[in-house]
């Protein structure tokens, strides 16, 4: 069994886009500029954020972190993004999500510039994504097919699951397994109605498990010298941290490891990777790669 090293793939990523920048900057360029709204408070929303402004720091890019208390109206919100929007030193920039109950966060998805949207949440991304044209793709699944290139993981003709199918993992990651540029794989999505969901794993070459439930995917479910990547990262209770909690992911790690080939332990796995890409997202950003 080989442990996919997450953190460390993401340093070397993270260096490697800090060199093309500087190369960029010696030419004349312009360094690129990642801008990130935080609504409100949240624990994890501050910590995801806080990590994006670190991750620009370490690539050499300039980033503005923008901050509304909980009570923002949706307007104002929108306001904001239209700012965005037109600000031409702005490259790309972040909603974090979620936002508070009381904004249409499809809405404001839909407002942001699909030029600058390094999320890859905008329709027009997701549908060019959807159609194999270049376009910012959602950084978790992008981050996954990172993974699985740079550890030299066959993917084409394999049998894949995915486990889940939101909008920001589940589904991309189902497309681009597909799609015969990316992934070239048999994919089978899998959600809280499927009937048949352990067969379906029982017979999977690779499982990418995006649902959120510590610990679900178990043992018996896994195919001898199967590959595995864990995208959950549930906050659960746990006394002996200082924190209070620990991040469990959606695989019992310690019964699972020993039948695959490669698995990606959480933390350290898939998590590094979703910051890296929406760096490589910047950076494509900044240098209008998919859209003059
Ligand atoms: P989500 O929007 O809550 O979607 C969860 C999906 O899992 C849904 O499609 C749901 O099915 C399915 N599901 C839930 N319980 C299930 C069950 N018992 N059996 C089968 N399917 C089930 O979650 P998400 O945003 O995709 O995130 C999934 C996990 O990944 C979370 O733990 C999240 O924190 C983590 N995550 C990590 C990263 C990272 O960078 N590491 C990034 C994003 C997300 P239905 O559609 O039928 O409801």
């Amino acid at each position: 069994m080989q442990l996919i090293d997450g953190k460390a793939t993401a340093a070397r990523i993270k260096e490697e886009i800090a060199q093309e920048v500087e190369q960029i900057v010696e030419a004349g360029g312009k360094r690129p500029h990642l801008a990130a709204v935080l609504v409100g408070h949240d624990g994890g929303s501050e910590t995801y954020v806080k990590n994006k402004v670190l991750a620009c720091e370490a690539c050499g890019f300039t980033s503005s972190l923008i901050r509304y208390e909980d009570n923002v109206t949706e307007e104002e919100l929108l306001a904001c993004v239209d700012r965005l929007n037109r600000d031409a030193d702005v490259d790309g920039f972040i909603v974090q999500l979620p936002l508070p109950k009381h904004i249409d966060e499809q809405k404001i998805i839909e407002a942001i510039d699909y030029h600058k949207d390094v999320d890859g949440f905008h329709p027009v991304n997701v549908g060019r994504m959807a159609i194999g044209l270049p376009c910012f793709i959602s950084a978790t699944p992008l981050g996954i097919m990172t993974l699985l290139r740079r550890y030299g993981i066959e993917t084409s003709g394999k049998k894949c699951v995915v486990l889940g199918r939101s909008n920001i993992v589940g589904k991309p990651m189902a497309q681009l397994m597909m799609q015969k540029e990316y992934g070239d794989a048999t994919v089978t999505v899998c959600h809280s109605r499927s009937k048949n969901l352990k067969e379906e794993c029982r017979e999977a070459d690779i499982i990418i498990a995006a649902i959120g439930r510590p610990d679900f995917v178990t043992a018996d479910m896994v195919k001898e010298g199967a590959v595995i990547v864990d995208v959950g990262t549930t906050r659960v209770p746990d006394a002996s941290r200082k924190s209070g909690y620990r991040l469990n992911g959606d695989v019992k790690f310690d019964e699972v490891a020993p039948h695959c080939s490669f698995i990606t332990p959480v933390p350290g796995g898939v998590g590094p990777m979703t910051i890296c890409s929406l760096m490589k997202n910047t950076l494509a950003a900044g240098k209008k790669e998919y859209y003059k």
